[in-house]
């Protein structure tokens, strides 16, 4: 396993999977990273649509 982590931008709210934290932000370069503790909180971001 790669043992991915989730960060996300405080200040645009793009969520990042990365193994490491990103020093900056890839979208809007703030330094405004946090990671993010819950699984199911960030897996929210990535989980497929739900089809109706
Ligand atoms: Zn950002």
């Amino acid at each position: 396993m790669l043992g991915l982590r989730y960060y996300a931008c405080q200040r645009c709210e793009t969520v990042f999977a990365l193994p490491a934290p990103p020093a900056t932000c890839g979208c809007c370069g703030a330094e405004t990273i946090e990671e993010l503790r819950a699984d199911s909180t960030a897996a929210s971001y990535f989980a497929p649509v739900e089809q109706p």
